[in-house]
This record gives structure tokens, C-alpha cells and sequence, in this order.
């Protein structure tokens, strides 16, 4: 578990549907071989993408971490 887990997270993403905040649910890598790719991580090959989720709706979206 990273610190940032542990941190009271105010950075959440709002449900497009209904406005609620949405639950960070996962994080994948996604790999990539474009240098130009926005977040990508050459220790990784490949940017962080974080699932979140609608705990009203259940709606699911995901956005490029930012670490
Ligand atoms: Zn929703």
C-alpha cells in the first residue's frame, strides 16, 4: 500500500452521471511504446490508469494517474 492510500484522498473523481464521488477502485498499467503518451513512466513502459467507480450507479471511469 502506498502512503497516498492512507491519505484522506481529496482528489476524487465525480460520477458523470450523478455527481456523486466515485470510489478508487483499482490502478493498471497500461504499457505503451509512445514516448509522447501523457503520465507514461519509463520505469514502468507504461502510464498508471486508475478505475474508479460510482458506488450510486455503478458507472465506471478512468483517468491517468498522476504520480
Ligand atoms: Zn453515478
Amino acid at each position: 500500500m502506498r502512503m497516498a492510500d492512507l491519505a484522506t484522498d481529496s482528489n476524487k473523481m465525480i460520477c458523470p452521471r450523478c455527481g456523486v464521488e466515485m470510489n478508487h477502485h483499482c490502478d493498471k498499467i497500461v504499457y505503451t511504446t509512445d514516448p509522447e503518451e501523457a503520465g507514461r513512466d519509463p520505469s514502468l513502459g507504461g502510464f498508471i490508469e486508475e478505475i474508479h467507480t460510482c458506488p450510486k450507479c455503478g458507472v465506471a471511469a478512468s483517468r491517468h494517474g498522476i504520480e
